[in-house]
């Protein structure tokens, strides 16, 4: 297994950034021709997906209904760092995704892309690459 961790700062406090440049570097890095790779956000605020990359409105929507379907303030709120929100969201988005690969390269459709997901930036973050 090779494992490769990356840095990622973010500027708002909700943001999808496209990472799949970096996941490709990560596989070529790896020197490994077929497998999985394994895209793994260690955080409670944050997440990671794969959606459309191509049209940059998909991203908005996606944040704009989350932001809807959970909104920042609500009155039944309990933890007291009051970013509630992001750590529904986080949970809801998921700390992980697989994609196989070969000949080195990721079999992701046309319109696909891996994004991180900030829900409580801007911050400084981690994103773990995992190649099998
Ligand atoms: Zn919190």
């Amino acid at each position: 297994m090779y494992i490769e961790t990356i840095d990622i700062r973010t500027s708002s406090r909700d943001e999808m950034v496209d990472i799949t440049n970096q996941v490709a570097q990560a596989i070529r890095d790896s020197g490994i021709a077929e497998g999985v790779v394994t895209v793994y956000v260690p955080h409670t605020t944050a997440a990671v997906t794969i959606n459309e990359n191509a049209d940059p409105s998909v991203v908005h929507d996606i944040l704009a209904g989350l932001d809807k379907a959970f909104p920042w303030h609500q009155s039944y709120y309990r933890h007291t760092e009051g970013n509630s929100a992001a750590h529904i969201k986080s949970a809801i988005v998921g700390s992980s995704v697989r994609i196989p690969f070969q000949n080195g390269k990721m079999l992701l459709g046309t319109w696909q892309g891996i994004f991180f997901c900030e829900f409580d930036g801007p911050r400084r973050r981690k994103t773990v690459i995992a190649i099998q």
